[in-house]
């Protein structure tokens, strides 16, 4: 928890009589981590990029272009993102299956250009190696490391992600490796480098005759890096081991450690209704449209002065506004009575919530602000109902 809230206090007194929902970017704390992926790359000679599906907030990219090597993009659109916002680093993308109209684009603004199959990569290939981009296939090395979260577990059973070894045996041809620059893996989800390093081993078993034919191997995100408790030190052991084994430079693309508790939710309560002897606090955020991972993976947000569960004297369900039932952030004990207006504040709000936000039930968007290394909140957006309304039609 300390983790999460450090540096709360200046929050709060920045943003004491600001509109809610909003979030609050911490330049701080995000340079708190920056600086921890940095020293990384400078103790390993790896290059680090920004995941920016996670946090792809660019009035912050400038802070963090000081420190890592790039952006990493989904697609056409973020990797048209991080060319424009971060200009000075490396534009990769990987991207499930590529479509012929965006193909083109895609090669003029990325450095390196993934495929997820020997289909696409022939495909594709050709046009983008004569372009002079640098090319990866991404490898699926049939090694889970998680449990529970089978949506976020890339070798789950009948996973469509990553080409494994069988079929890279019954597919690749000499024409198709030759295009092939580097190999690219992504396994891993909010864990330590233990995972990594059952991963990697996993890897040189099943592709270790190829990587010496390689220049790069990317390594994927959910590296927790950022996290308290991370082993660093084995994580600059795995990445050394990789670079002098075969020879290659190493890429990272973590999206969450860029961004870990770099971020706040505040919200406020608007009602506190009753059903059965259970409090439900109504508040001006949702989890549907503000923090979908709350639902989708799910878990219950952290929450300053309070704590998930009944174990303290006050509890409540913290609900959204909006008409879904299942509109739940979670159940909250308080050391006092909750009152319609206090101030909530959820914590690790920067990542996977502003890129995943929607409008459904017409909620608005909620505005970002910028919290100054100086403690002033700076607001960065102007969202309003034409946000809202010009998604849905002509006008
Ligand atoms: C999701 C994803 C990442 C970033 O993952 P984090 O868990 O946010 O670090 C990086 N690369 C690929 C291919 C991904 O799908």
């Amino acid at each position: 928890m300390d983790q999460v809230f450090d540096g709360v206090s200046s929050v709060l007194k920045a943003c004491q009589g600001l509109k809610t929902p909003c979030y609050v970017i911490d330049e701080k704390k995000l340079e708190r981590n920056a600086e921890v992926l940095a020293s990384v790359i400078s103790h390993t000679g790896c290059r680090i990029l920004l995941a920016q599906k996670a946090f792809s907030n660019y009035d912050f990219y400038p802070l963090i272009s000081g420190y890592i090597s790039g952006t990493e993009a989904s697609g056409l659109f973020e990797a048209k993102l991080g060319k424009e916002e971060m200009p000075e680093g490396e534009v990769h993308v990987f991207s499930a299956a590529y479509r012929d109209d965006e193909i083109s684009e895609i090669i003029s603004c990325a450095d390196h250009i993934v495929f997820n199959s020997i289909y696409q990569l022939k495909k594709f290939g050709p046009a983008a190696k004569k372009a002079g981009r640098s090319l990866g296939l991404r490898i699926n090395p049939e090694c889970s490391t998680q449990e529970g979260h089978e949506i976020y577990d890339p070798c789950a059973a009948g996973s469509r992600l990553g080409v494994t070894r069988g079929i890279w045996d019954r597919e690749m041809t000499p024409e198709a490796i030759a295009l092939l620059d580097g190999i690219h893996f992504h396994t891993l989800c909010e864990q330590g480098s233990d995972a990594l390093e059952i991963t990697l081993r996993a890897v040189e078993e099943k592709f270790g005759d190829i990587l010496p034919q390689m220049k790069w191997l990317n390594m994927g995100g959910g590296h927790h890096i950022t996290k308290e408790g991370y082993d660093v030190a084995r994580l600059e052991k795995l990445l050394i081991y990789a670079k002098e084994k075969w020879d290659v430079q190493v890429y990272l693309e973590p999206g969450e450690a860029v961004a870990l508790n770099a971020g706040y939710l505040l919200s406020r309560v608007l009602d506190v209704v009753e059903n059965s002897g259970v409090k439900i606090a109504i508040l001006d955020a949702s989890a549907a449209c503000h923090m979908p991972d709350v639902i989708e993976m799910p878990y219950t947000p952290p929450l300053l002065n309070a704590s998930a569960g009944s174990s303290k004297q006050y509890v409540y369900t913290l609900a959204g506004p909006t008409c879904l039932s299942g509109d739940v952030i979670g159940q909250y004990g308080f050391d006092a009575e909750l009152k319609t207006g206090d101030m909530l504040v959820f914590g690790d709000m920067a990542i996977y919530t502003t890129c995943k936000n929607n409008t459904f039930n017409g909620m608005p968007l909620p505005d970002l602000y910028r919290l100054k290394e100086d403690g002033r909140a700076e607001r960065l957006t102007d969202f309003g109902y034409s946000d809202f309304k010009r998604r849905l039609g002509s006008s």
